[in-house]
């Protein structure tokens, strides 16, 4: 008889204990689960450890010299795409959830882990391994909280699945690829979207009743590329706040604590990343770090147009210029916001280089938070391709 591998004697936390990561902790759900044994190592808010686990993924790390994998990780190629005909109701076009009905349905795995959410609450996040069609549809669109997709991980041993796709985020994806070898899977694909802001289920309540004019009818919301947050309404409706306009004030401490320490945005850790960042208004932006990412998206070369990344303007002036007014919480009149989202929108970033003005006030917001909060961990949390995109600003002390 073989012994139980370490991990099954580990206890998993109970839902409302203390994590280890404390309030860093994005609830990723590995310590919903006995795998908590490796959390010392896994978590990514307390092993900061990207370089290393890309090296184990795409058999390198990035390359700090190169400009585009400085900003977006190893990636053998990046492009626009879109759904020929996109899902109704999916977040942009529904490229994710085709992917996972293909890769199940042509046999390259038996199960799709993703999120659905709760009979009661259209945004409480249900994570699930899906087994259907059905079951991936369903887990559709963004549900814009944190959520605990690693709780499954216990489920996978359970039920003898060998093959495996996981749908998920930078901060599950970090934890998932640390503790892959422990899992018994003979195939494990990683499908990642880029992710910012995200929020607790409360927290979300609240940016909701502070910025759209119902917040009870919105089922779908995002932060586009036209420097508006579009939402979505249960009548059809849209509804367009300028950024410019976000009660700041307010929303400062809307954000989880580990979105505003978080520096892997762009996911660097999944074989494909699927957002919308890079590419033109109603595109979505496509990241293929290896072959299994190239794999997957070969799977869908007939669904899909596509076109060549484009790259616009300058970023640096409006980065800077964002990096006093978030700290000093400034938040402008409506008639200004709108005005200055028009004029930005016509002449601002456009394509790679919003991306870039994306990542870089992201990551000199997070890095100040950190040096303010957390100095004593600001040396080995941040990530040596941060610091360099960091140190081309000023930042105040
Ligand atoms: P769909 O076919 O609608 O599928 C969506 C998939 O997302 C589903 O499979 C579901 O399982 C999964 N999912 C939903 N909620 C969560 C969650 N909370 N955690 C993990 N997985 C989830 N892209 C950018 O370019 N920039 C951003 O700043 C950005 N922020 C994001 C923040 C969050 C919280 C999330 C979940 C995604 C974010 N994205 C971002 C990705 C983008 O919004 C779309 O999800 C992506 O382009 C896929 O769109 P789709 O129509 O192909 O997805
Ligand atoms: Fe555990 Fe994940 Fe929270 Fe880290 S982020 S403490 S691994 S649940």
């Amino acid at each position: 008889m073989t012994a139980a591998p370490k991990h099954q004697k580990a206890k998993a936390l109970k839902p409302n204990s203390k994590r280890p990561a404390k309030e860093l902790c994005s609830e990723c759900g590995l310590c919903d689960t006995h795998y908590i044994h490796y959390v010392k190592t896994a978590c990514a808010f307390l092993n900061q450890q990207i370089p290393t686990l890309e090296t184990q993924t795409h058999g390198r790390s990035r390359d700090l010299d190169k400009e585009d994998d400085l900003y977006f990780g190893v990636h053998q190629q990046m492009m626009a795409a879109r759904k020929i005909e996109p899902i109704p109701g999916a977040q942009w076009t529904g490229i994710v959830s085709t992917i996972a009905i293909e890769m199940l349905e042509q046999g390259l795995v038996e199960g799709v882990v993703c999120v659905q959410n709760t009979p009661e609450d259209r945004f409480q996040p249900m994570p699930i391994i899906a087994r259907t069609r059905a079951e991936i549809l369903a887990a559709k669109v963004n549900k814009p909280t944190l959520s605990p997709n690693l709780s499954i991980l216990e489920q996978i041993a359970e039920s003898g699945l060998k093959k495996l796709l996981v749908i998920g985020v930078g901060c599950q994806i970090q934890a998932l690829r640390a503790v892959e070898k422990e899992l018994g899977l003979e195939q494990l694909y990683v499908l990642g979207t880029p992710c910012t802001d995200n929020v607790t289920r409360a927290g979300l309540q609240k940016f909701l009743e502070t910025t759209s004019r119902s917040p009870e009818t919105v089922v779908y919301y995002e932060f586009m590329q036209d420097f508006n947050v579009h939402f979505k309404h249960e009548d059809g409706s849209t509804e367009l706040v300028p950024f410019f306009g976000l009660n700041t004030k307010e929303l400062k401490d809307v954000f989880a604590p580990s979105c505003l320490s978080c520096f892997d945005y762009v996911n660097s850790l999944a074989d494909l990343v699927v957002g919308y960042m890079g590419a033109p208004f109603g595109w979505q932006w496509i990241v293929v770090r290896n072959d299994r990412g190239q794999q997957m998206l070969d799977l869908v070369n007939n669904a899909i147009e596509t076109q060549a990344v484009m790259s616009k303007g300058d970023r640096t002036a409006a980065v800077q210029q964002s990096i006093p007014a978030y700290d000093k919480a400034v938040t402008l009149p409506m008639w200004v916001a709108k005005i200055m989202g028009v004029v930005i929108d016509k002449i601002g970033p456009k394509g790679l280089e919003y991306a870039r003005f994306s990542i870089d006030s992201h990551f000199t917001r997070n890095y100040l938070f950190t040096k303010r909060n957390y100095p004593e961990k600001l040396e080995q949390h941040v990530p040596e391709f941060a610091k360099k995109i960091v140190d081309r600003y000023k930042l105040p002390e």
